[in-house]
C-alpha cells in the first residue's frame, strides 16, 4: 500500500496544462489524500471555475496515482470546500510562476523579466480568465498576472 507522501510525489509530475512549469501539488490544487489498502482517493480543488483545464487534470491525477505499486483503484473527487485561492500557491510554485514569465498573484506586480516594478496593468482581459495582462515600462515586454483569488 503507498504512502501518502509518494501519491504526493507522484502528482508532482501532474502539471497545470496551462502553465506547464507548475505542478498541482504547488499550484495548491491537492487538497486531500486518502488511503486504504489498495485505494486512493484524492480531492482536488477545481481553480478558476471554468477553466478547461480541469477534466484533463483529473485524468492525469487518476492515471499518475494508477501508476503507484499497490494501487488498485483510484477514486478522484472534485472538491468545493475548502474553496481554492491563490494564497494556496507554493513558495515553489510562485518561483515557478516568475520563471514561466507569469508574475505570481498580488499587488502590483513586478516585472518577471527584469524585476521592474514600473509597470502598468494593460487589460484585465488576458488570454485565459485567469490572468491579466501587464506592461513592462523598463524592458518594453507584456507579461501576465495570474489574479487573485
Ligand atoms: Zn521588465
Amino acid at each position: 500500500m503507498p504512502s501518502e507522501t509518494e501519491v504526493r510525489t507522484a502528482l508532482q509530475a501532474v502539471h497545470d496544462p496551462e502553465i506547464p512549469v507548475l505542478s498541482i501539488v504547488d499550484l495548491g490544487v491537492v487538497s486531500a489524500i486518502r488511503i486504504s489498502g489498495a485505494d486512493v482517493e484524492v480531492d482536488i480543488l477545481p481553480t478558476f471555475s471554468g477553466c478547461p483545464a480541469l477534466g484533463f487534470m483529473t485524468e492525469a491525477v487518476r492515471r499518475k496515482v494508477a501508476e503507484l505499486p499497490g494501487v488498485e483503484a483510484v477514486k478522484v473527487r472534485l472538491c468545493l470546500d475548502p474553496a481554492w485561492d491563490t494564497s494556496r500557491i507554493s513558495a515553489r510554485g510562485r518561483l515557478a510562476l516568475q520563471s514561466f514569465g507569469i508574475a505570481p498573484p498580488g499587488d502590483a506586480p513586478a516585472c518577471p523579466y527584469c524585476g521592474s516594478r514600473e509597470t502598468r496593468l494593460a487589460s484585465s482581459f488576458g488570454p485565459t480568465r485567469c490572468r491579466s495582462v501587464y506592461y513592462c515600462d523598463s524592458c518594453r515586454n507584456p507579461f501576465e498576472q495570474m489574479k487573485a483569488l
